[in-house]
């Protein structure tokens, strides 16, 4: 089977999941859109208001700001992956539990093993805490983590995880957002460096 129809069977259990009783208050899953031949993912925290009712990643007014992120670093939607940690929203936007992660997530790990991303950007602190607790690497916050390169290993594949801010953020202050145009310049290098895009 391609990665594509993979991604895609991935795709069906997700909008039918009940693992969690997070199925009860969505409207849509959001599995997750993009390439599936992807070098490079971006895993945000959870579904927010605008991506449960039309079952995309990073729809609302944070979707739109790393939209721009995404095209100044030569990158558009459709030659990357957006994913998230949770696949349903959580009621109100609240912070995914710990429960909530540690049965959803099972979902992300298999859509990395498929992708196979050379580069994993997290966005956010709930993204960062996770991926790195599949790594070796300590996570203190993201406030200390993020802009650096971090080659690692995840899932037995060596991925190179790069920290940043939830686009949310920038929304509400000015010093994120500048913080998180730093570090997409950065990603910007180091795609050109590796060779990616
Ligand atoms: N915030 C996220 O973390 N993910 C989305 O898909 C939208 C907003």
């Amino acid at each position: 089977m391609s990665r594509q129809k993979i991604l895609e069977a991935i795709a069906e259990e997700i909008t039918v999941c009940r693992r969690c009783k997070l199925w009860k208050t969505r409207k849509n899953a959001v599995p997750g859109e993009g390439s599936s031949e992807s070098q490079i993912m971006f895993i945000g925290e959870a579904p927010g208001y605008w991506e449960d009712v039309k079952g995309k990643p990073f729809v609302g007014a944070a979707g739109k700001f790393l939209d721009t992120l995404l095209s100044e670093a030569g990158l558009s939607r459709e030659n990357v992956f957006i994913g998230n940690v949770l696949k349903c929203r959580p009621p109100k936007n609240r912070e995914p539990s710990p429960d909530e992660i540690k049965t959803c997530t099972p979902y992300l790990n298999r859509q990395i093993q498929v992708i196979k991303p050379r580069i994993i950007v997290t966005l956010g602190n709930h993204s960062t805490a996770y991926i790195f607790s599949k790594t070796a690497l300590p996570f203190n916050s993201i406030t200390r983590e993020h802009g650096k390169f971090y080659e690692t290993s995840i899932l037995g594949l060596n991925v190179i995880v790069f920290p940043t801010f939830h686009p949310a953020a920038a929304l509400y202050y000015l010093k994120y957002k500048e913080q998180l145009i730093t570090d997409f310049r950065k990603l910007k290098s180091k795609l050109a460096d590796e060779g990616l895009f």
